[in-house]
């Protein structure tokens, strides 16, 4: 295998387990079940469940459930589906909405400690209190409540005694600290709202700051694995921890995954799909887990690409090619090839038996000769594309022309005789000839410079093609100008369905991922597929003339 360096994970890691700091490697990938799972969460996925299984350790999958308004049970199935899709196994899946106790129980404790206070001022006055980078802010007048009062107020809070917005709990740390998340920051509101696993037992609900560290702590989490944003509230992490004397989980940031092309802001892709901008999460477009599994990315390339990307201290714009290169690198090697004419022009083949029908055994993929074979008929009456035909074709062009001969893939050279055209001019049949002399198997080697693919016409299947475009025409969608909405850059050709013919082997095609479509693509089935018209989704074109540095 090939050396890499350690990414700055890594070392931490490393480091630690040399010094004894810890003995054993504890993650855990936190989703909030408010929205379905993105290609920014796949880097999550991989570096948290990686990094435990590279140093002989463990992933908790633990749901961030503490906001019981837009969280939802579909969101935590299907986190699971695409977390089990992407190759990965939790250890123990959890919910802060567990740990809702032992979080209360703590408060009370800071309450009787005098770290914390129930503050009867409006959203607004505490911001406007909260100060600015640089003007201090100011003392809440209920900042010197005594532990008792608190302790009684916060008891009514949770017992339902008040309504939304009219009390709050905030830590009493400093309101003129340099660091803004210090400014006494609020540990519990009022929210009267079922939640999804406690139901209405729970009418104040604990806020991020409050709730991750603490999470990370129970579980004995080791390397608490967060993207870049969070490193301001890293030393409030670890006051939370300190002050209650608990496990000593660390946190450690890393720069998201942004892609071009796409966004990966769960509300904006939940506005899409409310909108019905896309068909839902699963919109083969949606940079969703489950849009790029429709849409035929696999779980192989996926982490090839996250490996690929590897881990950084700094935001960046990943290029979706080479996302799109890993796609192309797996399913070259794996799919099955089939082909697939898009833009048919019917040809003929004069001196070819009018009900004969010859069946060839091909490879299901070139990198296996010996293998699997599919049979692909061929007859007097063929279909080829109209771009693999031309009239004045220049000295260059190998394909088919007046008087010039191709092979057709797998089969024989042809020879094209005639061009019949209607009364527009336009050409709609190719007479030709082919020499028997040239079987694949039988016949004499002989060697032509094009060859292209075909199908027959009275075995073939006519399918639907839905062909995918990027979703946005803007490739960094952090630049949206100011006087512009994001959806103002949404691709109008992202979806062009066409029809199509295929070889009748296509559609017994049971390899369970996307397919070749010879010369043109990797397309896969969709789930709207039915018996009378299999749909097909495009994953990717063949070919692309990037390349990954
Ligand atoms: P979004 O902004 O899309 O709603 P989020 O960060 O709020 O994302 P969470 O469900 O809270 O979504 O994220 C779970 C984990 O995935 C977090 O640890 C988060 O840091 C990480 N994560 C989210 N988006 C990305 C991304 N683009 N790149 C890498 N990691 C990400
Ligand atoms: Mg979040």
């Amino acid at each position: 295998m090939e050396e890499r360096k350690l990414n700055f994970l890594e070392e931490i890691i490393e480091a630690d387990l040399a010094s004894g700091k810890v003995d054993s490697i504890m993650t855990r990938f936190p989703p909030e079940p408010n929205g379905y799972l993105h290609l920014g969460h796949a880097k999550s996925i991989c570096l948290n469940f990686g990094l435990a299984a590279k140093y002989g350790g463990k992933t908790n999958l633990r749901y961030d459930d503490t906001n019981p308004t837009k969280e939802d049970t579909e969101y935590v199935d299907s986190i699971k589906e695409d977390i089990k899709w992407l190759g990965f196994q939790w250890d123990k899946e959890l919910y802060a909405s567990d740990y809702f106790d032992q979080l209360y129980a703590w408060a009370e404790e800071l309450v009787m400690r005098g770290l914390a206070y129930v503050d009867d001022q409006s959203q607004e006055e505490i911001s406007a209190g909260r100060g600015t980078i640089d003007r201090p802010g100011t003392d809440s007048p209920w900042r010197n409540r005594t532990p008792e009062e608190n302790l009684r107020l916060l008891r009514e809070m949770k017992a339902g005694k008040y309504k939304e917005g009219e009390k709050v709990l905030r830590a009493k740390i400093d309101m003129a600290h340099p660091n803004m998340m210090f400014r006494d920051p609020l540990l519990y509101r009022i929210k009267y709202a079922t939640h999804h696993r406690t139901g209405d037992k729970w009418c104040i609900y604990p806020m991020y700051d409050f709730t991750h560290g603490q999470c990370d702590s129970i579980e004995h989490i080791t390397h608490s694995i967060c993207t870049l944003e969070f490193d301001v509230h890293r030393p409030l992490y670890d006051w939370f921890i300190e002050t209650l004397g608990i496990f000593p989980s660390h946190q450690y940031e890393f720069a998201r995954l942004n892609l071009t092309y796409t966004l990966m802001s769960k509300r904006k892709l939940l506005e899409l799909v409310q909108k019905g901008l896309v068909s839902g999460w699963d919109d083969p477009r949606m940079p969703t887990l489950c849009g790029v599994r429709r849409r035929g990315y696999t779980a192989k390339a996926l982490r090839m690409f996250c490996d690929k990307i590897g881990v950084s201290k700094r935001d960046q714009l990943m290029d979706i090619q080479l996302l799109e290169w890993c796609v192309r690198q797996d399913l070259n090697e794996r799919s099955n090839r089939y082909m697939v004419v898009q833009d048919p022009v019917k040809v003929t083949i004069t001196n070819y038996p009018e009900d004969k029908v010859e069946w060839f055994d091909c490879p299901l993929n070139p990198a296996d000769p010996e293998g699997a074979k599919r049979r692909v008929p061929f007859s007097r009456n063929l279909l080829i594309e109209r771009a693999d035909f031309m009239e004045d074709a220049p000295k260059k062009f190998f394909r088919l022309k007046p008087d010039g001969e191709v092979r057709l893939k797998y089969t024989y050279i042809i020879k094209c005789e005639e061009v019949i055209k209607d009364a527009e001019g336009n050409v709609v049949e190719l007479r030709c000839s082919y020499d028997p002399s040239t079987h694949p198997v039988t016949g004499e080697w002989r060697s032509v410079k094009g060859t292209i693919h075909w199908v027959s016409v009275p075995e073939a299947k006519e399918i639907t093609l839905r062909n995918y475009d990027r979703l946005f025409t803007l490739a960094d969608m952090s630049k949206v100008p100011e006087d512009k909405d994001y959806k103002d850059f949404l691709n109008p050709d992202s979806l062009v369905v066409t029809k199509a013919y295929a070889e009748p082997a296509l559609l017994g095609d049971n390899s369970g991922i996307a397919v070749q479509f010879e010369r043109t693509g990797y397309y896969v089935k969709d789930k709207d597929s039915t018996p009378s018209d299999p749909v097909f989704n495009k994953t990717t074109s063949l070919k692309d003339s990037y390349k990954p540095e």
